[in-house]
């Protein structure tokens, strides 16, 4: 081995400098080193430890997948405290009241848009989501799923989902069939979108409030309201009935794992 061969692997195996200068020094029977390679094995001694790394953040938690591998259909989520969450469908209506109302109040919504409902005014919802609301996916054209193909059922919902992202700046990963009309067509295409869950909803409401179970409302129920004219009165006249049975309004991001918007 000749020296210069021996001081590239030695070094590279981060010898310290002390233990090559005393190779050097007893000369292994090879000539002594240059003074550039000494230099060089000093330079290559380490110095300061590098700074401690941040750990890495811990991985999101995907959202669960039924056991056919295919994205859930909620319209409750588990929890015992006594909230709802309230769901806006569609789009047609589009009354500056009801932005100030979710704005001024805080109100947690999440609107399941329809693309032909909304493009004619993207801007509206755009104010909607700074007022706190969730944008989501409700199609195109609002047809009845269950009758398409699945490439058709897959349009409707990558393709609103891919307008929302360009004018929201968030790809929804929410769906909510219209009519709440779906098959495992639908969800197989709403899993190729990107979507983690499909909803439906325990109640609807339009001022008062229909419920599908008696007993009023249970923790974590989905309610479902439309963008319809005087939706500003009925808001506050359903959140008027929600608080009077003790419940408050609440975020799907504040009681679904991250896993659902990612
Ligand atoms: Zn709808």
């Amino acid at each position: 081995m000749t020296p210069g061969r021996r001081l590239v692997f030695r070094t590279a195996a981060t010898v310290t400098v002390a233990a090559l200068a005393a190779d050097v020094m007893t000369g292994c029977g090879r000539a002594a080193l240059p003074a550039h390679a000494l230099a060089q094995i000093r330079s290559a001694a380490p110095t300061t430890p590098p700074p401690p790394t941040a750990p890495a953040p811990a991985p999101v938690r995907p959202a669960p997948l039924g056991h056919d591998g295919l994205p859930e259909v909620h319209s409750q989520i588990k929890t015992t405290d006594k909230v709802v969450f309230i769901t806006v469908d569609d789009g047609w209506q589009k009354d500056p009241g009801f932005v100030k109302l979710i704005r001024d109040r805080k109100i947690p919504i999440t609107v399941f848009l329809m693309n032909d409902a909304a493009k004619e005014n993207y801007g509206y919802f755009r104010q909607l989501q700074q007022a706190g609301a969730l944008i989501e996916d409700h199609t195109l054209i609002h047809p009845v799923m269950t009758r398409l193909s699945y490439a058709q059922q897959k349009y409707q919902i990558c393709h609103s989902a891919d307008l929302y992202a360009r004018q929201y700046g968030v790809r929804p990963t929410l769906f909510r069939a219209p009519y709440g009309i779906s098959n495992n067509t639908t969800r197989r295409a709403a899993k190729a979108c990107g979507m983690r869950a499909l909803f439906l909803w325990k109640e609807t409401a339009r001022g008062t409030i229909l419920y599908q179970v008696r007993g009023g409302l249970h923790p974590g129920d989905v309610i479902l309201v439309h963008f319809l004219p005087h939706m500003t009165r009925n808001f506050l006249a359903m959140l008027k009935r929600i608080e009077k049975q003790g419940f408050t309004p609440a975020a799907f991001k504040d009681y679904l794992p991250a896993g659902y918007f990612q």
